[in-house]
């Protein structure tokens, strides 16, 4: 992708991760023959409805959550997904407890970040992340980056200086705080992934511009 390389701060080209909520299996086991190799669905009971998992089967595929946080499926998730996107705070104290007691499933793990500040939108704050950060808290050794997903209204500048706050952070944390293992920007979605990459993300995620607009029949 041009825009990426033109940021040429990263090495390796990005992941892009295809946004397969209420698509049916069918329809993502065809996007997984073309060559997908990275799926994300938001919903835990629509993933295993859907049994997304069995396309794991026989092939190299990573299973992504990227919705909400329900704390009563934690231990499904962890069992299920491999990786957690969306993590907060809770999940991975969660996460962190459980593999000291059984192995689990889920090898990578991102923080949420509400870069917008939006009231209803899941995520952590810059400010409180830096409070964390200034607590040294043991989460950020379990983590490889952030998830960000920008207000809708958004115009392009304030995208790009929010995707441009969310990358200066991570590099706090790596060369101020020393958590040199953070390189992951999950950032930018069908709409705007080409700024999100001259921004610095490292994965897309994408839906629409896959599959075409979404139905609501399968929510
Ligand atoms: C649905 C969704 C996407 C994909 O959005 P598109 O506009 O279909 O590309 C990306 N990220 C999250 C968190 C989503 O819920």
């Amino acid at each position: 992708m041009a825009s990426y390389r033109r940021a040429g701060n990263l090495p390796g080209e990005p992941r892009i991760i295809c946004v397969t909520k209420t698509q049916p299996l069918e329809r993502i086991a065809e996007a997984v023959e073309a060559g997908v190799t990275e799926i994300g669905e938001n919903y835990v009971q629509e993933a295993i409805r859907k049994d997304v998992f069995s396309l794991r089967q026989g092939r190299d595929l990573t299973v992504h959550y990227i919705g909400r946080m329900q704390s009563n499926k934690y231990n499904t998730m962890l069992h299920l997904f491999d990786a957690i996107d969306s993590s907060d705070e809770n999940l991975l104290k969660h996460a962190c407890a459980r593999s000291l007691a059984v192995p689990v499933h889920t090898h990578e793990f991102l923080l949420e970040i509400n870069a917008g500040e939006e009231p209803q939108k899941a995520g952590l704050t810059l400010a409180r992340v830096q409070e964390l950060a200034a607590e040294r808290w043991e989460g950020f050794a379990a983590i490889s980056g952030f998830m960000t997903v920008v207000p809708l209204q958004a115009s392009t500048n304030m995208r790009a200086a929010l995707y441009d706050d969310v990358r200066a952070l991570m590099r706090e944390l790596v060369e101020k705080h020393g958590y040199s293992q953070l390189r992951e920007l999950s950032m930018g979605t069908s709409d705007d992934f080409e700024l999100a990459l001259e921004h610095g993300a490292t994965m897309i995620r994408v839906g629409t511009a896959i599959f075409g607009a979404r139905g609501t029949d399968c929510l």
